[in-house]
């Protein structure tokens, strides 16, 4: 697989663009992610002419579409703001972006949760930065999360499986555009969508089960939202577990009543909390080589990102 494409605000690569002409590096996503990824860096408030340092600003007013103005001064740079972003966004859809790392809290670039205030100062609500609003509003089914978010092993681990499904998809698509392809993109995938929702995963095998009630490009763009869709919800242990069982059952033949228990102790020990995923999973993709199990071979969930990431090594 060649690297992924990712946009990212400059400022997370170190680039010193803030307000105070500092920077915000994130060792995580230049050192370790970084190996993995191209970046597309962004600054909203650097490429739409304003300068460094600068004063600095914040969100006032309606929490749908708040404007976007200096704290100490009062300019209003919301026209300026909007008018690059909608020009950058073209730019950006011809990139075949995977997703998008954004700076927490920033009033261009923050993806949720930014402080909007009114004209008097107050804090009213939360809401987007401009930019990163009408980004996700371009791309809604893009994976994107904030650098903060992405402390968070679960929401770390969430964000780069699907970055990874993403990138798959775009390269089956570039290859393959046939309903089979479908079919086999979805076979490879399945353990990884029960892992997120067994509700997409019906979902999604009665819609490949039936493709002929939708014309093809309508099948492929329903698939597609409804994978993204599916994959946003978080992976837990109980989801997990499941999954793990389903696999335990397709070396019931196979293994001695010895193995079976040590198995089963192994995926327990997950299930409460003893042992990370990566150790089930560790067991389980050797009795997958030992039999040369074909159906579980081919799943992305035995593998979904590089190991050395490490995602799958925390309880
Ligand atoms: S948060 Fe966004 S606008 Fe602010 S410096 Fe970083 S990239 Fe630029």
């Amino acid at each position: 697989m060649d690297k992924i494409k990712l946009g990212i605000s400059s400022c997370l690569l170190g680039e010193k663009v803030r307000y105070d002409g500092g920077h915000k590096l994130d060792h995580f996503l230049t050192d370790t992610l970084g190996a993995y990824v191209d970046w597309v860096p962004v600054c909203p408030e650097v490429e739409s002419g304003l300068p460094v340092p600068r004063e600095a600003m914040h969100l006032v007013g309606d929490s749908a579409v708040p404007r976007l103005v200096t704290i100490r001064s009062g300019v209003d740079h919301t026209t300026r703001m909007r008018q690059w972003a909608g020009k950058k966004i073209k730019v950006l859809a011809s990139e075949d972006l995977c997703g998008f790392v954004f700076k927490s809290r920033s009033p261009s670039s923050g993806m949720r949760g930014v402080k909007i205030y009114s004209p008097d100062g107050i804090p009213t609500g939360t809401g987007a930065g401009i930019f990163a609003k009408a980004f996700q509003d371009r791309f809604p089914l893009l994976p994107v999360e904030d650098e903060g978010r992405l402390h968070d092993p679960a929401l770390r681990e969430n964000f780069i499986e699907r970055i990874f499904v993403y990138k798959r998809w775009q390269e089956f698509r570039s290859l393959d555009k046939t309903v089979g392809g479908l079919v086999s993109f979805h076979a490879s995938h399945k353990l990884l969508i029960m892992a997120h929702s067994p509700k997409h995963y019906s979902a999604l095998g009665r819609l490949v089960a039936d493709p002929k009630q939708h014309r093809r490009e309508e099948l492929f763009g329903l698939y597609f939202s409804t994978l993204m869709e599916g994959l946003q919800l978080l992976a837990t242990v109980k989801k997990n577990t499941n999954v793990l069982q389903h696999m335990a059952g397709y070396f019931k033949q196979q293994l001695s009543s010895d193995e079976k228990q040590e198995l089963q102790n192994v995926i327990e020990n997950y299930h409460r909390g003893l042992a990370p995923l990566i150790v089930p999973m560790t067991l389980l993709q050797h009795y997958v080589r030992k039999y040369s199990e074909k159906y579980l071979e081919q799943q992305t969930y035995l593998t979904p990102h590089p190991l050395e990431l490490m995602l799958r090594n925390h309880v």
